[in-house]
């Protein structure tokens, strides 16, 4: 994927603070934190929501979450609480087409969302 911001983040043509790595999936920190901990995670290959990683083969989104619950225990927020989300098209605030999960935490999170 040519144009996409995230895929340059994995190619490495873009910096990020790479926080969690594994051979499948990358988190580094949102540009525009929303919280104390919030951290990105996506797969490495390119999928553009989460509708499309449920489809994909080879358990990549277990790869992902399991990435996601890495990134909150290593951040220490995985005790107190986290939340995680995937806005997913644009009525959701979907802004970036490449999935990722937002990890959010260190503060009080209220619900319902906005
Ligand atoms: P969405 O709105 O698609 O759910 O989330 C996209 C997220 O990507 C936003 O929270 C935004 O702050 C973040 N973001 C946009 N551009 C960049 C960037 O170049 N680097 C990083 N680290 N985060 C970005
Ligand atoms: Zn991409």
């Amino acid at each position: 994927m040519n144009d996409c911001l995230f895929c340059k983040i994995v190619a490495k043509e873009i910096p990020a603070e790479i926080v969690y790595e594994t051979d499948r999936a990358l988190a580094f920190r949102d540009i525009n934190p929303q919280a104390p901990t919030h951290v990105l995670v996506i797969p490495k290959e390119h999928h553009a929501d989460a509708a499309a990683l449920a489809e994909a083969d080879r358990g990549l989104a277990d790869d992902v979450l399991k990435a996601a619950h890495a990134v909150a225990v290593q951040e220490g927020v995985a005790d107190g609480g986290y939340r995680v989300v995937f806005n997913t098209g644009p009525g959701a605030g979907q802004t970036v087409f490449h999935v990722h999960a937002h990890v959010l935490g260190g503060r009080a999170l209220t619900w319902p969302p906005g």
